[in-house]
């Protein structure tokens, strides 16, 4: 390294190199600023339910509060038994593959365990197949640990299914696992169950690793279904992640869990991998996993906002319908999840970086987006808005998107 002001500089380590999160990039140091100066920010940005009055359910609270002169100490490091048990039993009624307390791994959010997963299993070189458009702490996690995440194209004209062919096209000799997340975030599709059977299949041929990301599975609109692709691929080794970010809104406690299913004699030297992670950060914080048993089986309040009525689905309707209505705007309606990834015909808006186009739109309107590069996807004619602010928020950021765009051009 060079010299800065007299002293050598102080440098990232090249692990770093290829690593982003841009959920929590420029665009929003620019939006921090922004309001330092006092401008009040329409923020569409991050999934987080709280904040916009989607508060916990009052029995989590309680039970956390109760529970936490008891949670002073480290637990074990996969977890406290009881929660382990309450996610044990929770597959178990779902027509899961067999899944012991020994499977599970409890973690500071889904997102500790899925750098865990990918720190454990990745050499350099070696290659993960994450889905484009991703949540793109995957494709970080898979850099950061020394490999590549290959993406594999979501097709927008198939209501943003994972393209079978595509996938195939992309597996190597160094593909080591492949990546669903579902309901997918930021496209907000709901895979039907020949298409994850399809991608079992896939890894079946060729032995790959499956890494579910299910954390969105109890946000579902207009009757859809979701179905593990672990409960497919019983004689696969997945790891299905979830957690009690979203559907229980308690993304600040970070809490969330994963659960290793199918043959594990042959996997036993990467679980021990998995163990040793686990084992030096000691253990997840232990109040927040107090939470994990009263939020599976109690009162699932989730559903009282997300059928006919709720203001999750309200929400959604409203930002769908305004969002279509803009000239050269197009957006598939989100079967799940909290996002909108709409299309921006590049023959009506001329977008070269959608990272400027974000950064302009939050210098003008003083509202804020993610651009969908942000999401590893290739082309500057996406981006994402979360649909948590209540109606009359969206309407106002649909209306001030709208004419921005009027008169936009880079
Ligand atoms: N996976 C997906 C698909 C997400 O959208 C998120 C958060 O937005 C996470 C994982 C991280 O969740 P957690 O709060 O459990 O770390």
């Amino acid at each position: 390294g060079g010299t800065l002001y007299g002293m050598r500089a102080v440098t990232q380590s090249k692990k770093l190199q290829n690593v982003c999160y841009e959920i929590r990039g420029p665009v929003l140091a620019e939006a921090k600023r922004l309001e330092d100066e006092g401008h009040r920010i329409l923020k569409l940005n991050i999934g987080n339910p709280a904040p916009f009055g989607f508060e916990a359910p009052e029995d989590i609270l309680v039970d956390v509060i109760q529970e936490l002169p008891t949670a002073q100490g480290y637990s074990d490091s996969k977890g406290i038994l009881s929660a382990r048990r309450a996610v044990k039993q929770h597959y178990e009624v779902r027509d899961f593959p067999p899944v012991g307390v020994e499977d599970i791994y409890l973690g500071n959010g889904v997102s500790e365990l899925i750098v865990m997963a990918m720190q454990g299993l990745l050499d350099n070189g070696d290659e993960v197949l994450v889905p484009a458009p991703d949540y793109p702490l995957w494709t970080a996690a898979a850099s950061l640990a020394g490999g590549t995440a290959v993406h594999y194209v979501c097709d927008e004209q198939a209501g943003w299914a994972p393209d079978l062919d595509d996938i195939r096209s992309k597996v190597t000799d160094r593909t080591r696992a492949i990546v669903v997340i579902n309901p997918n975030n930021p496209t907000g599709a709901v895979y039907p169950r020949e298409v994850l059977a399809a991608i079992a299949q896939v890894a079946r041929e060729h032995e790959l690793i499956v890494m579910a990301d299910e954390i969105y599975d109890k946000i579902l609109y207009d009757g859809a279904t979701h179905t593990s692709i672990a409960s497919l691929a019983p004689d696969l080794l997945c790891l299905t992640f979830n957690g009690l970010s979203k559907a229980y809104r308690v993304a600040g406690f970070r809490s969330g869990w994963l659960a290793i299913t199918g043959p594990k004699e042959h996997a036993r030297n990467y679980l021990e991998g998995l163990d040793i992670l686990a084992n030096m950060r000691l253990c997840a914080n232990v109040p927040a996993q107090h939470a994990i048993q009263v939020a599976l089986g109690g009162y699932q309040s989730i559903n009282e906002l997300i059928l006919p009525g709720g203001r999750l689905l309200e929400q959604r309707n409203v930002a769908w319908e305004m969002l279509n209505q803009i000239p050269g705007v197009s957006v598939t309606k989100p079967e799940g999840a909290l996002y909108l990834f709409p299309r921006l015909d590049p023959k009506v808006h001329d977008i070269r970086d959608d990272e400027r186009f974000a950064l302009d739109l939050l210098r003008d309107q003083k509202m804020l987006i993610v651009h969908g590069t942000g999401f590893n996807w290739a082309s500057p004619d996406h981006f994402r808005l979360v649909f948590l602010p209540r109606v009359e928020d969206l309407e106002d950021a649909v209306g001030r998107l709208e004419k921005f765009l009027s008169t936009y051009s880079q």
